[in-house]
């Protein structure tokens, strides 16, 4: 009869320290629950507050940038001093390539900023740091930023890398602000704007010696883009190409281009079938 007793007693401890068990594990989650999403949530804020920083630094990047030259159409602003000589030609040449594109600037005046220094460069380049250039136009403000700069040679020098001609510091220049421009122009429609085209009219305006459409798709043949062709025939040789058939075989307007929905594999067949005719 007692050890009946004391088998039900210690079946009821038993009982008891498992529910003690389970309350304490469901109190243990809760709070593991509560402090991972306070994390989530704090990391979540931090980051919201990285990228909304970054984005005001690119849209008012002034105050990292201490020289600048010029007082017409474009400016360009640089960490480092700005050779008056190498400075002023690079202006004018970039001036002029914009000047025979299509598409007219509409802004009163462009600003370009020179990222010399390796920590400017990463900062202002993340997350994408293998580009040359890139453009920024938030709405209003639109602006471009290029690397390192070699003013009184001439060259872009990206990671080390010391650009060529047709890839030239003039040409990247013209590059990027003609995305710009064309921005200014379309606005949001730039969401549905093809690459081949985004791409391939900033070249088509940039490249200096630009190659007529027959010398250029002789030139490129079937081959894909590659490295020595980039270096050849600038950033996007096939883009161009495409571009330059376009404008100057099919006639189109810059609204016609900048308006196209055409895929590139569309818009190359139409050329090649135009080829065969
Ligand atoms: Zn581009």
């Amino acid at each position: 009869m007692r050890s009946h007793s004391l088998m039900e007693a210690l079946e009821s401890d038993l009982a008891s320290s498992r529910a003690v068990c389970h309350e304490y594990a469901i109190a243990l989650e809760a709070i593991m629950l509560r402090s991972i999403k306070r994390t989530l949530l704090w990391a979540g804020a931090a980051l919201g507050i990285a990228a909304l920083s970054l984005c005001a630094l690119i849209t008012w990047p002034e105050p990292l940038f201490a020289f600048s030259l010029g007082a017409g159409k474009i400016v360009v602003a640089s960490d480092r001093p700005i050779p008056p000589g190498g400075g002023e030609r690079f202006l004018r040449d970039c001036e002029r390539l914009l000047e025979r594109s299509p598409l007219k600037a509409e802004g009163r005046q462009y600003r370009l900023f020179v990222t010399n220094d390796d920590w400017r460069f990463y900062l202002l380049f993340f997350p994408r740091p293998e580009r040359w250039g890139f453009a920024w136009y938030p709405g209003f403000r639109g602006h471009a930023f290029l690397s390192s700069a070699d003013f009184d040679g001439g060259r872009v020098i990206h990671l080390g890398y010391v650009g060529t001609p047709p890839r030239t510091l003039a040409a990247l220049c013209a590059h990027e602000l003609t995305h710009v421009i064309a921005w200014e122009h379309i606005g949001l429609a730039r969401l549905h704007v093809p690459q081949w085209v985004w791409e391939g009219f900033p070249d088509y305006v940039g490249i200096e010696n630009r190659e007529t459409f027959e010398q250029l798709r002789d030139a490129l043949g079937e081959r894909p883009v590659d490295t020595p062709m980039r270096v050849k025939y600038g950033f996007y040789p096939r883009y161009r190409l495409l571009v330059t058939y376009f404008l100057e075989k099919k006639g189109w307007s810059v609204d016609q281009l900048l308006q196209t929905r055409l895929t590139e594999d569309e818009a190359t067949d139409i050329m090649r079938a135009d080829g065969k005719n």
